[in-house]
């Protein structure tokens, strides 16, 4: 059996409460789910080589979970990278990263290593290695072009991560067909209009779960603790998962 192993280089939601980090994960030390402000910083003090990354997945484009990328293309151009990262993004995530870029940091795409830009595309499963992710529109911030989960198969392993949103079929659908579930919980009982809480909407998604599959809880508010339901964990910054 695949080894699934996720490092949390975050798990705070947009307003980093009680000194969080902002939400990310790694799996198997490759496939960086997420680029959150801090993503660079986070790599380093879990000793993993951000050269090594072979893979960024993006869910949307809240700086929370985008403004990472112009310090990991810092990093790739200044300290050595050579071989091709692929970017896997909602449409448009190129013309943002260059827009944001060039006015950050000009002269930043002028590098020798390739960038495979791909848009998650509902429907188009992307593969890169052994992981391949098939995205799914979710319900949270309509001014933005477009809001993904992913279904993702690794090796023999199937896992799923909700991006951020709200309660809905799509994300209840990837519930269904997970062994492991990484969902958003923005809060404990406040309920928000773009995203899930603990006590209304954990329990439901944690019901559409095969009862033998884990759902693993992050993007959270401070007070989001103790989960009180079974093979349910909120994961925490810097922690490592193996399932
Ligand atoms: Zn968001």
């Amino acid at each position: 059996m695949t080894d699934l192993d996720l490092s949390f280089i975050g798990t705070g939601n947009a307003f980093a409460p009680g000194g969080l980090c902002w939400n990310g994960f790694l799996v198997n030390e490759k496939f960086l789910f997420e680029a959150p402000p801090q993503a660079l910083m986070s790599l380093n003090r879990l000793g993993v080589d951000p050269n090594a990354i072979e893979a960024v997945v993006i869910s949307h484009h809240h700086g929370d979970h985008f403004l990472g990328l112009p310090f990991l293309l810092l990093h790739w151009k200044y300290f050595g990278r050579k071989t091709p990262v692929r970017i896997i993004g909602p449409s448009e995530t190129e013309a943002v990263a260059r827009q944001v870029c060039e006015r950050v940091y000009p002269g930043l795409f002028d590098f020798s290593f390739e960038i495979e830009w791909a848009t998650a595309a509902p429907g188009a499963p992307i593969t890169t290695g052994d992981l391949t992710v098939e995205s799914v529109p979710v319900k949270h911030d309509r001014k933005l072009n477009e809001n993904l989960g992913f279904a993702c198969r690794l090796g023999d392993r199937r896992f799923a991560y909700t991006g951020d949103s709200a309660i809905c079929e799509a994300v209840l659908d990837l519930a269904r067909g997970s062994e492991l579930l990484v969902s958003e919980c923005a809060s404990r009982a406040e309920r928000l209009p773009m995203h899930m809480n603990l006590v209304d909407d954990m329990p439901v998604l944690r019901a559409a779960l095969p009862p033998e599959s884990s759902l693993l809880i992050t993007h959270i508010n401070s007070d989001v603790t103790d989960p009180g339901l079974p093979r349910t964990a909120v994961a925490r910054d810097f922690e490592r998962y193996r399932f």
